[in-house]
C-alpha cells in the first residue's frame, strides 16, 4: 500500500484528489492552510518549509513514507498588472511555485529510497495562452510546468515520473469566488465556448491524477495533460 500526500487537500480539486487516491486504496494525507475532517489532514502552509517537514514527520510516523504527491494547493489574485504591489507578485509566486519546490524537495528523498514514485503538479490552463489580470498566477503556473519537465528527466532514472496536470474551468470554491467578484465573465458563455458544453467538475481533475499515479502510467513523465474540455488542445 502506497501514501500519498495531497496539498490542498481541504477543498476543491485537492479534496477530489484525495478522495480518489483513498477510493483506490491509497493512505493519503493532506496538508491545507485548514485541516479538513478527514483522518491524517494536517493544518501547514506550503510556503513554510518548517511546518510541511513537521506534518510529514506526523505522516511519515503514522503512514510511513511518501511516494505520491499532488500538488494542488493554489491561489488566485486578480488584479490589473499596474496594481499590483511586488507583495502581491511574491504571494502568488510563492504559493503557487515555491510551495511546490517545498514539497517536492521534501518527499523526493522517500521516493529516491523506494526507487518509485510519483508527482502530479496541478497548473492551470492559463498557461496555454495567458490570461488577463492573472500575470503572477500564469508566471507561476507556467514555471510549475517547466519544473515538471526538468524533474522528469532528472529523476526518471530513479522510478519517479513528473507530470502536471492544468485544469481548465472546474467547479471549486476559488473559481465560485473568482465569479462573485466578476472577473470570469459569464459562465454560460465560457461553458458555450468549451467543447465538451459542461463546466469541469474535480472530479474530472481527480482522475487524471489517479491515472498518473497508477503503474500503467509508468511510461509517462514529464508531459502536460489538460483537462478542460476540450478548450485548450
Ligand atoms: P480551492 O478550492 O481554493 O482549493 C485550494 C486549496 O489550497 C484551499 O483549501 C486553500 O486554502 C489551499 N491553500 C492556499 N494557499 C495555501 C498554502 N499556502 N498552503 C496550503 N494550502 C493552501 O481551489 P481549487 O480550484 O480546488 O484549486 C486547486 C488547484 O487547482 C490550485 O492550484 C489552482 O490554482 C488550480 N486550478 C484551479 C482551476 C479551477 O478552475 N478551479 C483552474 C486551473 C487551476 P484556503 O481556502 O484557506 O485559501
Amino acid at each position: 500500500m502506497k501514501t500519498a500526500l495531497v496539498t490542498g487537500g481541504g477543498s476543491g480539486i485537492g479534496a477530489a484528489v484525495a478522495h480518489r487516491l483513498r477510493s483506490d486504496g491509497l493512505r493519503v494525507a493532506t496538508i491545507d492552510l485548514n485541516a479538513g475532517e478527514e483522518k491524517y489532514s494536517y493544518t501547514a502552509d506550503v510556503t513554510d518549509r518548517a511546518a510541511v517537514d513537521a506534518a510529514l514527520d506526523k505522516i511519515r510516523t503514522e503512514l510511513g513514507p511518501v511516494t505520491v504527491l499532488v500538488n494542488a494547493a493554489g491561489l488566485e489574485r486578480f488584479k490589473r498588472f499596474v496594481d499590483l504591489t511586488f507583495a502581491d507578485w511574491q504571494k502568488v509566486v510563492d504559493v503557487n511555485l515555491n510551495g511546490v519546490f517545498h514539497c517536492v524537495q521534501a518527499t523526493l528523498p522517500d521516493m529516491i529510497e523506494a526507487g518509485w514514485g510519483r508527482i502530479v503538479n496541478i497548473s492551470s490552463s492559463s498557461t496555454h495562452s495567458g490570461q488577463p489580470f492573472m500575470a503572477p498566477y500564469v508566471a507561476a503556473k507556467s514555471a510549475v510546468n517547466g519544473l515538471t519537465k526538468s524533474l522528469a528527466l532528472e529523476y526518471g532514472p530513479n522510478g519517479v515520473t513528473v507530470n502536471a496536470v492544468p485544469p481548465g474551468f472546474i467547479d471549486t470554491p476559488m473559481l465560485r469566488k473568482a465569479e462573485e467578484r466578476g472577473f470570469l465573465g459569464d459562465t454560460q458563455k465560457q461553458i458555450d465556448a468549451t467543447p465538451v458544453r459542461r463546466i469541469g467538475r474535480p472530479e474530472d481533475i481527480a482522475a487524471a491524477c489517479s491515472f498518473l499515479i497508477s503503474e500503467d502510467a509508468g511510461y509517462i513523465t514529464g508531459q502536460i495533460l489538460g483537462v478542460n474540455g476540450g478548450r485548450n488542445t
